[in-house]
């Protein structure tokens, strides 16, 4: 089995075996192969369009403890929530923008209740009707997300972080399982969300073995759309002396998944953007078709701190970026078709 086999049978869209996964992985002979032929399918797709999504951190208080991340409760962070009226507010400029999705994202944060989730989503389609609402906020109960989706939330975003129980472990304190985030996934599913999974590149303990289990998992729950970035210590984190992931294993895996899911929705991530100068272009290059720039108001920046050294541009900056590499930013909301 050459790794431009394995290459060329995802390539015709057959579904691969973890051995062959593993020979794609473990070689880089074959990445510009891929690169070309993703970038090739996502055009197929959705032509030239890239779509955006609006991101809004509304709270940096987190009763969790995840190792990697900079909102985990032991760490010693700046803490912040957004009112209704703050994010009505960020939404409202963003929409004059051109947003037509807006992504509320936080730690997972008590004051958040149902009730007050479900009124700043309907608040927001009540002012933005034409608007997606998606939710990032963590796992909550089947009733949770049941409700919130009758407020009218279209989609959630929550990464499975790894698909192998084991390294789950390594990465999370003991009170969180694989199986309770997964559960999670299935129920966002069966409510009928549009759902993301996803995990970070390069992220501490993680191995070939690992990244052939995320993609088979990935492969057999097919979720709508996938958030890849690269991992990045965070100072005040059990993890601040390990080592970035790397943007050229970001950009291949970014590839294979755009080839193994030819019409998910797939973020040049803000990691990305931070890894590397023109990092969220080489995203799109290797077969991304969605950027989230960032709403959250003035006064909050740098507080949402999950990693180092975040990224920040405006949605004018994102915007030309993106026509100078050929792509053009749509105004329309981008559901998974
Ligand atoms: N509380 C929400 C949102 C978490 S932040 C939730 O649980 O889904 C969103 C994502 O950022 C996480 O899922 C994780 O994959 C990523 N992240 C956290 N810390 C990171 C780090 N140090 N480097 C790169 N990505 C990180």
């Amino acid at each position: 089995m050459t790794t431009r086999a394995v290459a060329e049978r995802l390539v015709q869209g057959d579904a691969l075996a973890k051995a062959e996964i593993l020979c794609l992985l473990q070689t880089d002979t074959e990445n510009a192969f891929l690169r070309i032929e993703a970038r090739k399918r996502a055009d197929s797709v959705f032509g030239k369009t890239i779509y955006l999504r609006g991101l809004v951190e509304i709270s940096s208080y987190c009763k969790n403890n995840c190792l990697y991340c900079g909102l985990r409760r032991s760490a010693e962070a700046a803490r912040y929530r957004l009112s209704d009226e703050d994010i009505f507010a960020a939404c409202a400029a963003g929409y004059e923008d051109g947003i037509r999705t807006f992504v509320l994202q936080g730690g997972e944060d008590g004051y958040f209740t149902d009730e007050r989730v479900c009124r700043i989503v309907s608040g927001l389609k009540q002012r933005f009707p034409e608007a997606a609402v998606t939710l990032s906020l963590g796992e909550r109960s089947r009733e949770s997300y049941a409700r919130l989706r009758e407020a009218g939330a279209d989609r959630y975003l929550l990464r499975h972080e790894t698909a192998s129980p084991d390294h789950y472990e390594k990465l999370h304190p003991p009170e969180m399982t694989l199986s309770s985030r997964m559960e999670c996934l299935r129920n966002l599913k069966e409510l009928g969300y549009q759902v993301g999974a996803g995990f970070m590149v390069g992220s501490p303990y993680q191995t070939v073995e690992t990244i052939a289990e995320d993609l088979l998992f990935l492969q057999e729950f097919r979720p709508h759309m996938i958030g890849i970035g690269p991992f990045i210590p965070q100072s005040k984190t059990p993890f601040a002396g390990f080592s970035a992931g790397r943007l050229e294993d970001t950009l291949k895996l970014l590839s294979i998944l755009r080839l193994m899911h030819p019409r998910a929705l797939l973020p040049a991530t803000t990691a990305l953007a931070t890894l590397s100068p023109d990092g969220r272009e080489e995203g799109i290059r290797a077969g991304a078709n969605v950027v989230m720039p960032n709403l959250s108001p003035p006064c909050v920046r740098g507080k949402y701190a999950i990693y180092d050294n975040k990224a920040f541009e405006t949605i004018d900056t994102v915007r030309k970026r993106i026509q100078d590499i050929g792509y053009e930013i749509k105004n329309v909301r981008g559901d998974y078709q």
